[in-house]
C-alpha cells in the first residue's frame, strides 16, 4: 500500500467531477441528504443490484456543487492536490464545459484552465486538460460545445490537449464527423468505447483510430466482444485507459481478477492504470495500482515498466514526456 502510495503515478482518466470526495462536496455546500446518497451507492463493499443508470444519476450531486466559477475553481484545484498528494506526476483532468445560470462554457473552461495554472504555485504535478462531449447532446449542442473547445484551445495550447467523448453509454452515439473536425484542429481523441456491448458503434469508433481509448470492456471476446472487432483492435492497437475499481462498482465486471487488463498485461497490449471518478467509486491512484499489483501478479519493476509506457501515450509535449521519463528513472534508481 505505501509503495504505490510514493510510487510516482500518471493518471490519464480522471473526470473532474467524478473526482470530488466528500469532503469537499461538504465545503462546496452539499446537503446531508445528498452526501448520504453518495455513501450509499459508492461503497463498493456493499455491492447490491448497482445499475450504471444508477451511477450516472450520483454526478447529479456533484454537478449541483460545482454550478458557480467559485466552486469550480475550488473543486478543480481540490482534485489536482489530491492527485499531487498521492505522489501523481502527471494528470490528464478531462471535464464536460456545462452552461449555468452564471457560468457559460466559455468560463467554465476558463475557470478549470485558471485554476490548473494557479495549482503551478503549489503544487509539482504537472496538469493537462482534456475537454469531454456528453454523448447525451443532440448533434447541434455537440457542435457547439466543440466550437468553444477548439476557441479556448486556441487561446490556451499549452494546457488544453484532448477530446473526449463520455456520458451515459446507454444514450447517444458517436459522431464521427465531430471527431473529424477536433482531429484536424489538433486535438489528439480519448473516446469512451465499450463500456456497454454495442458492436457496431465499436467498429465505427476503432476504425475512427483515436489516440487512446477509455474503458473497453466489452471488446475482447472472452467480455462477450466480437471477434470481428477485436482482430481491428489487434491491427490498431490503440491504448485503452483502464478503470477497475469503476467497473467493478458499476457492475459491468464481477471482481478484480476479472478485468479485462488482465489480458491485456498478458498480450502486451497497451494500457494505463486509471480511476475515472475517485469521488463517485472511492478510490484512489494509488489504490488502483494497488490492484493490479496484487490481482495480476505485478512486480515493481513490471509496474515500473507500464507507468513508462503509459508516458508514451500521455497528451503532454515531446519535452514534458521526456523530464517524466527522467522522473521515473531516478525514483527507480533511488527505491527498486
Ligand atoms: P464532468 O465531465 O462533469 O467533470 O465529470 C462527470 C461526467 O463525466 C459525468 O456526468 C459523465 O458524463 C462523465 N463520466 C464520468 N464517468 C464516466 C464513465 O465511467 N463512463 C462514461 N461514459 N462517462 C463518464
Amino acid at each position: 500500500k505505501e509503495f504505490c502510495q510514493k510510487f510516482p503515478k500518471i493518471e490519464l482518466h480522471a473526470h473532474l467531477n467524478g473526482s470530488l470526495n466528500e469532503d469537499i462536496l461538504r465545503q462546496l455546500g452539499c446537503s446531508d441528504t445528498s452526501i448520504e446518497k453518495y455513501q450509499k451507492l459508492t461503497n463498493i463493499l456493499n455491492k447490491t443490484t448497482r445499475t450504471l443508470e444508477e451511477c450516472f444519476d450520483l454526478f447529479k450531486v456533484a454537478h449541483n456543487a460545482t454550478k458557480t466559477q467559485e466552486n469550480l475553481y475550488l473543486a478543480a484545484q481540490s482534485v489536482i492536490r489530491d492527485f499531487d498528494k498521492e505522489n501523481t506526476i502527471y494528470l490528464e483532468l478531462r471535464t464536460t464545459p456545462r452552461s449555468e445560470e452564471d457560468m457559460s462554457k466559455e468560463e467554465y473552461i476558463e475557470t478549470v484552465v485558471r485554476a490548473i495554472k494557479d495549482c503551478k504555485n503549489v503544487c509539482s504535478i504537472l496538469v493537462k486538460l482534456i475537454l469531454s462531449i456528453d454523448r447525451s447532446q443532440d448533434a447541434q449542442t455537440a457542435r457547439e460545445s466543440l466550437d468553444v473547445i477548439l476557441k479556448m484551445k486556441e487561446k490556451h495550447p499549452e494546457i488544453i490537449k484532448g477530446l473526449d467523448l463520455s456520458g451515459n453509454p446507454s444514450v447517444g452515439n458517436f459522431d464521427v464527423n465531430l471527431f473529424e473536425k477536433a482531429r484536424r484542429s489538433g486535438l489528439k481523441i480519448s473516446i469512451h468505447c465499450a463500456e456497454v456491448k454495442n458492436d457496431e458503434e465499436v467498429k465505427k469508433i476503432l476504425e475512427f483510430v483515436p489516440d487512446r481509448l477509455g474503458h473497453c470492456v466489452f471488446l475482447h471476446p472472452k467480455h462477450n466482444g466480437s471477434a470481428e472487432n477485436w482482430n481491428i483492435y489487434l491491427e490498431k492497437k490503440i491504448p485503452i485507459e483502464c478503470c477497475l475499481t469503476s467497473n467493478i462498482t458499476c457492475g459491468i465486471i464481477e471482481k478484480y481478477e476479472a478485468h479485462h487488463i488482465g489480458e491485456l498485461i498478458e498480450s502486451k497490449l497497451p494500457f494505463s492504470i486509471c480511476t475515472d471518478d475517485k469521488g463517485v467509486f472511492r478510490t484512489t491512484l494509488s489504490n488502483e495500482y494497488e490492484q493490479v499489483m496484487k490481482h495480476f501478479d505485478v512486480s515493481p519493476k513490471r509496474l515500473y515498466q507500464f507507468v513508462c509506457e503509459t508516458v508514451k501515450q500521455c497528451f503532454a509535449s515531446d519535452d514534458e514526456k521526456r523530464l517524466l521519463l527522467v522522473q521515473l528513472q531516478d525514483y527507480y534508481q533511488r527505491v527498486l
